[in-house]
């Protein structure tokens, strides 16, 4: 074997994979290439149809790629010469709808991904799994009888249970409640710590990719438009496309000049890279702007928007362009009011240059 125990490990690659499902189609997957280390969580995120799924099916072996490598844990499981089917790929799966047996309780639910093993075996891994996601007091009810952040739990014990290499989860929590999904990710991604699971967990939603990610791979029409940490991501955005979708980015036309990109709300920092003249976009967010009441300014409030514990104002520049920003609730500004706007970002801001 090529790995040494003191290198970490690497869990999955995937290589320039390709899925095409018709020839008058673009393809669903082009040309996605990552890796995982082993215990790592990268969530896939990106808008509905980008590929996400297709690319967990790929990996999964309920799809077979056109082009391109597949390795779990070293082996080669997809590829030119090489097509091994899901059951003997060593993956435990978790998917929107639970899809457990509505006849069996939980308990034998989560045995049921271990049949063929020693009994004793069964009934001690099961239990535990049970113990694990925090169900064992629930172990002898059947699905109809448990919620659905609990269903969830024993999907969960279910997929652990026979000690997968790898956890693929497709959307796992779009079918609860908002204010049980925050809670039950956060057991779930504590439970996928302690076993130090090494997982691919697909969404379509920012928020939940940066709570459950170690890193993220945002997706765009097939393509991997760039992979890195939850910070790395929102404040570092690489494209035009992940600013915007990791988080409600506004942009403001700019010029590079000698003292850095001029905007209608003063000059920003330039990025290495960019010629005096070039035309290019800022991308803002609420946060990175702030503004005062001020009957001089260079901007009227558009409208008010309320968030419960603050305000999201937008924010009408005299320039045509649109920018947000938020302010305490404690301090309520009209719609129509005058006001100044500046940018009060203490980090380099995200600069696109403009075709
Ligand atoms: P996501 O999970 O990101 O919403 P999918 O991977 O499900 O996206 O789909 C990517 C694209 O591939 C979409 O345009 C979808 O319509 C298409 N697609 C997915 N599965 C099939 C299939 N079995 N047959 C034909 N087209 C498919
Ligand atoms: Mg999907």
């Amino acid at each position: 074997m090529r790995s040494r125990p003191t290198e970490p490990v690497t869990k999955l690659e995937v290589q320039q994979i390709v899925k095409r499902f018709s020839p008058a189609q673009p393809a669903a997957v082009d040309g996605v290439s990552f890796d995982l280390a082993d215990g790592e969580i990268l969530a896939l995120v990106g808008p509905s149809g980008c590929g996400k799924t297709t690319t967990l099916r790929l990996i999964a072996g309920l799809e077979r790629p056109d082009r391109g490598l597949i390795r779990i844990a070293g082996r080669p499981v997809a590829g030119e010469r090489v097509f091994v089917p899901p059951e003997r790929r060593g993956v435990g799966m978790v998917f929107q709808d639970h899809a457990l047996f509505p006849h069996l309780t939980a308990y034998e639910n989560v045995a049921f991904g271990l049949r063929g093993r020693p009994a004793a075996e069964i009934r001690a891994t099961a239990s535990e799994m049970l113990g694990l996601v925090g169900l064992e007091r629930l172990a002898t009810r059947h699905p109809h009888a448990l919620s659905g952040g609990e269903r969830q739990r024993v999907a969960l014990a279910r997929a652990l249970a026979p000690g997968p290499a790898l956890v693929l989860m497709d959307e796992p929590f779009s079918s609860l409640d908002a204010d049980m999904r925050l809670e039950v990710r956060e057991q779930v991604r504590g439970i996928l710590k302690e076993m130090g699971a090494t997982v691919v967990f697909v969404t379509h939603d920012q928020e939940e990719a940066l709570f459950m990610g170690d890193r993220l791979a945002v997706f765009n029409r097939g393509r991997l438009e760039q992979i890195g940490a939850p910070e790395a991501l929102f404040h570092g955005a690489e494209t035009r496309f992940v600013a915007e979708f990791m988080g409600d980015s506004d942009f403001l036309r700019g010029e590079v000049g000698a003292e850095g990109v001029r905007t209608a709300l003063g000059a920003v920092a330039a990025p290495a890279g960019l010629l005096p003249g070039a035309a290019v976009e800022v991308a803002l967010r609420a946060d990175d702007v702030d503004f005062r009441p001020d009957p001089a300014g260079n901007a009227v409030i558009a409208r008010r928007i309320f968030r419960g514990a603050f305000n999201v104002y937008r924010l009408r520049l005299d320039t045509g362009e649109t920018v947000h920003a938020f302010k305490e609730h404690t301090e309520i500004l009209p719609a129509g009011a005058r006001v100044a706007v500046r940018i009060s970002a203490e980090h380099p801001l995200a600069v696109f240059p403009l075709p």
